[in-house]
């Protein structure tokens, strides 16, 4: 599985649809402080169903729609869309999509189609790519790595070996 593109409309500073894709095998985000680099990070967890407010750097959920400038006017609704290339090791595309609106609207959709987060959680479990997953290393995540209880590291080599999935649905199935 690969990350091939990230389109953003509406989200944060990014007002006009915008669309990052990702060719080689390591990409660099540069630009002068303010741009919207941190943004784009936000978007991913975003995407992928972050609901901690501090975690995306806002005050409230809307704050993640584009709040309009001196020159444009906000929007209404702030929508992610993430394009994994070769998902099944066959060259299938995986698309999931966010929207907010407003109002307070909400949707997740996965490959067009509306489904709960649950879906996309479920998705992508033991594949490393998650909000709380070790796809993610944000600043001074290492020191935290380093400095984690053996119950805590032990959950990112459950996560990387593939039993998280396992381990969810028996716990599931347990309070039934
Ligand atoms: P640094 O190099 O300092 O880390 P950065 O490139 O990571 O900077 P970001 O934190 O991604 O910058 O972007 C911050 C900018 O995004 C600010 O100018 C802020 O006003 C803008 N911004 C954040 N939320 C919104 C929003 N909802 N609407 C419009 N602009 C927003
Ligand atoms: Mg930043």
């Amino acid at each position: 599985m690969r990350l091939n593109k990230i389109i953003l409309h509406g989200f944060k500073s990014f007002a006009d649809k915008t669309e990052f894709s990702f060719e080689d095998s390591i990409t660099g985000i540069v630009g002068p402080n303010g741009c919207g680099k941190s943004n784009v990070v936000d978007a991913v967890k975003w995407v992928l169903g972050e609901q901690s407010k501090k975690s995306l750097r806002s005050s409230q959920m809307a704050d993640v729609i584009f709040s309009g400038s001196s020159k444009r006017k906000a929007s209404g609704m702030a929508e992610v869309v993430m394009i994994f290339g070769d998902v099944d090791g066959e060259g299938s595309e995986l698309q999931i999509t966010r929207r907010l609106y407003r109002d307070g609207d909400s949707t997740y959709l996965m490959n067009g189609k509306t489904c709960r987060l649950k879906d996309i959680r479920e998705q992508f479990m033991d594949t490393g790519v998650g909000v709380s997953a070790y796809s993610i290393i944000e600043q001074g995540q290492i020191g935290q790595l380093l400095s984690a209880s053996k119950k805590e590291r032990r959950m990112i080599f459950e996560e990387a070996a593939g039993i998280s999935k396992f381990k969810a649905h028996k716990k599931e199935a347990q309070r039934k």
